[in-house]
């Protein structure tokens, strides 16, 4: 019997489908939203006879990510294949990588809240195939009231690569920290799409907890299924929660495998150990070992862009941007391409920062525009001439963001240019006062708020293009 207080111990299993043209296996298109069951052919449906021809560029990106990772690149790995009956498995066995994998070792750095650096050991990164997609059909989505299921194989053999981490981790954040940077690094590989919303990436967590100062590994629970750094947070810290109240109340954990329940904010058992599955595995015999021409793997590790890590602290140290908007930057790589072809134009770097991970990355969530460097340095440069205003700038951003037309062409178009001429403001000004006689008596008596008010009603006059500093001038001036 030992005491508290506890310590969590986390790995975790990630799942990365690659972006690759073709499938694993075979030369079926890979990509996500095809009408079902329609990038499918004998192999990737496990017909009988069918032979599997592994990717070459599968192979190469998997080979990316581990010299990302600082793995050593094996220089001979085989092919297994994985037994199991599921519906979304024709084959009956998936094929995977078991105790020779391509890529072992490595680590991670990722970055704490605190503000320093933590390296998370890499045990292996493998290659396997995905499998197809079952789907429940029930009025509730649920499988308990579902009268039938839909099976879609268009995944089936989709390049799979599972990245297993050491149980290195610590704390939730830690561990939505890791995905969030190996989110990052893949994306900047260009390996995958890496949308969680899409099971382009997808985690399995697996936690224990233990005695502080204990060396020694406590029961393990895996939770199945993750699909956003937000859900393996909640998900570990119920977990945690949990583990460490039974095992206060002494109760002896059994290692299993749990769902974690997103409405319910709780994770349900799905089979314990005694249930676990026998893969059998067994040498894969129609694929030969792969033995990557150490030549092939020296140009491969030459193709390495800047990893995120690196870039991140260029960005603090170069272009005097804060960490924390270098880390909302780096996390996507269209985002930060842009920034650095903006800056590129002349942009001062932190306006350029600040209108795409604020103003721009709020459209962008609808959908990609066509927004590109130009556009942006143009809107930063005649906002510093005072040929619009900020109020002006959004609204071009938006029909920028739309059509793709120059800033001039929709300054022009839409009238948003400054309203400089000083008689007009003048009249604008005395218009808002006129109006509003409760208003200029209310600020008269001291009621230093309704400037706001009477700015905003010169400002709606003007379509936004007077200077609201100056609108605020003018105002006292002729009030005070
Ligand atoms: P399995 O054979 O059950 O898949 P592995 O040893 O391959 O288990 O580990 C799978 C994942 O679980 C790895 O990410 C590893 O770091 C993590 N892990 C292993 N043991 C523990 C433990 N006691 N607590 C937390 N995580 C663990
Ligand atoms: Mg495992
Ligand atoms: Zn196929």
């Amino acid at each position: 019997m030992v005491g508290g207080p506890w310590e969590p111990v986390i790995g975790l299993e990630c799942h990365v489908e690659l972006n690759t043209r073709t499938k694993m296996f075979c030369s079926c298109p890979n990509r996500f939203g095809a009408e079902p069951n329609t990038d499918t052919c004998p192999v990737c449906l496990g017909h009988p006879g069918s032979l599997p021809v592994p990717n070459r560029e599968a192979i190469a990106r998997i080979i990316l990510i581990g010299l990302a990772l600082g793995s050593t690149i094996a220089a001979r790995s085989i092919f297994h294949r994985k037994h199991y009956f599921y519906p979304d498995m024709p084959k009956n066995f998936q094929i995977s990588q078991y105790d020779l994998p391509i890529c072992v070792g490595g680590a991670l750095e990722i970055d704490l809240p605190d503000g320093s650096a933590k390296r998370v050991g890499i045990t292996r990164v493998h290659m396997e195939e995905d499998t197809g997609k079952t789907t429940h059909a029930s009025a509730s989505g649920r499988i308990h009231d579902a009268a039938h299921a839909l099976v879609d194989y268009n995944r089936a053999g989709v390049p799979l690569v599972e990245c297993v981490s050491e149980p290195d981790l610590r704390s939730p954040e830690e561990a939505g920290a890791y995905l969030r940077e190996l989110r990052a690094l893949l994306g900047a590989l260009g390996v995958s799409d890496v949308r969680m919303e899409e099971g382009s990436l997808r985690c399995d967590a697996n936690v224990s907890v233990r005695p502080v100062g204990s060396d020694e590994l406590g029961t393990k629970i895996e939770i199945k299924n993750l699909n956003s750094v937000r859900s393996l947070e909640r998900a570990l810290a119920y977990e945690i929660d949990r583990q460490t109240r039974a095992l206060e109340a002494g109760e002896v954990l059994v290692q299993e495998t749990r769902h974690w329940d997103e409405d319910a904010g709780r994770t349900t058992v799905m089979r314990s150990k005694e249930e676990a599955f026998d893969y059998r595995y067994f040498p894969e015999p129609d694929i030969p070992p792969i033995e990557p021409d150490p030549a092939w793997i020296e140009e491969l590790r030459a193709r390495l862009p800047e990893l995120p890590r690196a870039r991140r602290d260029r960005y603090v140290r170069e272009h005097g941007l804060r960490p924390e908007v270098a880390r909302v930057l780096v996390a996507d790589p269209g985002a930060s391409d842009l920034f650095e072809r903006t800056v590129a134009l002349g942009a001062p770097p932190e306006r350029a920062a600040n209108w795409i991970t604020q103003d721009l990355a709020a459209l962008r969530k609808a959908g990609e525009g066509r927004v590109g460097p130009e556009h942006l340095a143009e809107l930063i440069a005649m906002l510093d001439r005072g040929e619009i205003t900020g109020a002006s700038a959004k609204v071009a951003l938006e029909e920028a963001f739309a059509t793709g037309d120059p800033v001039p062409v929709i300054v022009e178009r839409r009238g948003l240019a400054a309203l400089a001429d000083a008689d007009a403001l003048a009249e604008a000004v005395r218009a808002a006062i006129d109006a509003h006689p409760d208003a200029v008596e209310r600020f008269r008596a001291g009621n230093e708020g309704v400037l706001g008010f009477l700015v905003g009603q010169v400002m709606r006059a003007t379509g936004g293009t007077a200077d609201p500093r100056r609108v605020a001038d003018l105002l006292r001036e002729r009030l005070g």
